[in-house]
């Protein structure tokens, strides 16, 4: 079992904090928010008063944090925790970030004498609740192995993408196809409902047909077709629509940085950001299907 700093206890990092001690391990934790914090002392985690001080005695360091912004300002600078870290630790960032970002830690990690991984993950949180993440992985092949146990009481999939930063983009080109799914989804469901179809039965006639997907299946978005998702509980707690559009931002640039075309993702981050400068930035990505559905009820009714 290992010492394990934890830090970024949010919709995700949270529960998979409580998966790592259910399996054994030490956690001291660390998380801006006193509520996320709590959560995980009530389970049994040692609370630092910072992230230095979680870092330092781990044997293993995991973070799960919303942006490139955030992991750039955790681990490097005057301010960062790389200096903190006893020599020899693994770090492993779980977060959703620019696969340039995390070439940057990793290769300020490796002056430190420090091995890192790109391991960002899919599953949602329902995943990170069960214990059945997907790992996407970049870094070298033995630095995972290293990491193999710690990231099997979070997850059931472990794949390596390739070197550092490779997990990242095999990450942004999955989320980008998630959001593409999610905005037909919702679409195909709120043509559906405009023309008298019962969700539901909309639902379970395409769950059967070609129009079989992960959002339609796992996440439906229209509330009360499926328990236990955002939708059924006025969209909360799920991966926010921002994060999902800083998702689609980073696709953009991935894009950009290889001269590839995406033009539906680049369709659907302007969805997105519509969706997000309405106020919805908070809600589940799911919440979509309002964008949606809003635009036939401002329809102009006929003369
Ligand atoms: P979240 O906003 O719920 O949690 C982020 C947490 O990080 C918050 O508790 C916040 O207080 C904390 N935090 C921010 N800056 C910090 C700092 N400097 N030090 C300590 N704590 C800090 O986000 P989430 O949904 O848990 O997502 C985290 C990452 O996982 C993102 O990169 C996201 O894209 C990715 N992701 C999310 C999902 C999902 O379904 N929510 C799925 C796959 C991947």
């Amino acid at each position: 079992m290992s010492r394990i700093a934890f830090i970024g206890l949010g919709n995700m990092g949270g529960p998979m904090a409580q998966n790592l001690l259910k399996a054994g391990h030490q956690l001291s934790v660390f998380d801006l928010s006193p509520a996320a914090i709590k959560t995980l002392a009530d389970a049994g985690a040692s609370v630092a008063a910072s992230a230095q001080e979680a870092v330092s005695s781990a044997e293993v360091v995991i973070s799960m944090l919303p942006a490139s912004r955030h992991v750039e300002a955790l681990y490097l600078g005057e301010a960062g925790i790389l200096s903190h870290i006893p020599a020899g630790t693994l770090i492993i960032d779980c977060s959703t970030i620019a696969a340039q970002s995390a070439i940057n830690v990793a290769t300020a990690a490796k002056q430190q004498g420090l091995d890192m991984l790109d391991a960002p993950v899919s599953g949602g949180t329902g995943g990170a609740i069960a214990g059945t993440l997907t790992f996407i992985v970049g870094g070298a092949s033995d630095v995972l192995e290293r990491a193999r146990s710690i990231l099997s009481a979070m997850g059931k999939n472990i794949f390596h993408a390739g070197a550092a930063g490779a997990g990242q983009t095999a990450k942004i080109c999955n989320n980008m196809l998630l959001g593409i799914l999610m905005a037909g989804t919702a679409e195909a469901l709120a043509l559906g409902i405009a023309n008298g179809l019962d969700p539901q039965v909309l639902s379970d006639i395409m769950n059967k047909s070609s129009g079989r997907n992960w959002a339609l299946e796992l996440y439906n978005p229209i509330p009360g077709v499926m328990e236990n998702v955002p939708a059924s509980r006025a969209y909360s707690g799920g991966f926010g629509v921002d994060l999902m559009l800083k998702d689609l931002g980073l696709a953009a640039e991935t894009a950009l940085n290889a001269h590839a075309a995406i033009p539906l993702g680049e369709l659907t981050r302007n969805l997105y950001a519509v969706h997000s400068n309405a106020g919805s930035g908070a809600l589940d990505f799911s919440s979509i299907v309002n964008l949606i559905q809003s635009s036939k009820n401002q329809k102009a009714k006929p003369a």
